[in-house]
């Protein structure tokens, strides 16, 4: 431990349970628990100083102290108060068993820029500043691009889908859709599915393309749009600021890329449909590049984890 022992303390999800005098079990939200049966005394003594650093540490045994406190350090139930995250969701996420497969850290957005109008483009600008996250008012190209309609409107969405795929922007798509709440796709330009892919695999495997065609060409004025209210906004907030999240954080293996999110507020239900890359998509093809190997191992991770 290259800083003081006083600047580290207990992760506040993980607590710990005594069975009988001769077991100790570190238990935490992910169901990954460490069980010790030696020295159970002299570990509980070390938690008890990490979590209450006002209780003392009588002798410390550095024979036990140091192997264990790496351990706790390694698995991230023993963090540095300085990096520690000051919203429990983060501090869930940095349990994750994965938390160290990362996206390329040089290609990690900052910031978001927030394109639409309407009511969930203001409700969620709300939200993500609560959440403090960094809103780019000049849609930056290194920032990461937040598309939101209040309806299907397939015109905005495919113009900004266009556009971010021209500029290499990473870009995220919410909208409102018949009654659910469509997050996605989440697009990382030359390497995963673009809308446009989303959506002539839609067509594709529709019963009734023509119809499907006719509401893809449907005057955006004439479509159902998202009013809200208690429920629907808090619901639409939540969902969208763990999508950003997690992206600014890297974390694509428990995001879930390549694949739509479909929320249905009335029955509680989330869908996932993956949604592949289009080797002929008009839109995301042009551009010559594979799929990294990096992306390849987090879709696999989140092919363990689904
Ligand atoms: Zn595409």
């Amino acid at each position: 431990m290259g800083e003081k022992k006083t600047d580290y303390i207990i992760h506040p999800e993980v607590h710990w349970v005594h069975v009988g005098n001769d077991r100790l079990q570190l238990r935490q939200p992910n169901g990954d628990n460490v069980t010790f049966d030696k020295h159970v005394l002299e570990i509980a003594n070390i938690l008890n100083f990490f979590k209450q650093p006002s209780n003392k540490l009588e002798t410390i045994n550095e024979d036990i102290f140091t192997p264990l406190t790496e351990l706790l350090i390694s698995k991230g139930f023993l963090i540095s108060k300085k990096e520690m995250s000051s919203f429990q969701f983060e501090r869930i996420a940095d349990l994750h068993p994965n938390k160290n497969i990362k996206y390329k850290e040089n290609r990690l957005p900052k910031s978001v820029s927030i394109i639409g109008e309407g009511i969930l483009h203001n409700l969620i600008k709300n939200s993500l500043l609560e959440a403090k996250i960094k809103i780019n008012e000049s849609d930056n190209p290194n920032s990461l691009k937040l598309v939101i309609t209040d309806s299907d409107d397939y015109l905005l969405l495919n113009k900004e889908n266009e556009k971010a795929i021209k500029r290499n922007q990473l870009v995220l798509f919410f909208r409102w859709s018949n009654g659910l709440f469509k997050i996605g796709p989440f697009v990382t330009p030359g390497e995963t599915a673009c809308l446009e892919c989303a959506t002539q695999r839609e067509i594709a495997s529709n019963l009734f393309p023509d119809e499907m065609n006719a509401y893809l060409n449907s005057n955006v004025t004439d479509l159902p749009k998202y009013q809200g209210g208690p429920v629907l906004d808090n619901l639409a907030s939540s969902i969208i600021t763990r999508q950003v999240l997690l992206i600014l954080r890297g974390d694509y293996d428990v995001l879930g890329t390549s694949s739509i999110l479909t929320v249905d507020p009335l029955l509680l239900k989330f869908k996932h449909s993956p949604i592949l890359r289009l080797p002929k998509c008009k839109v995301c093809s042009s551009k010559e590049q594979q799929p990294s190997k990096n992306y390849h191992n987090l879709l696999l991770e989140t092919h363990l984890n689904n």
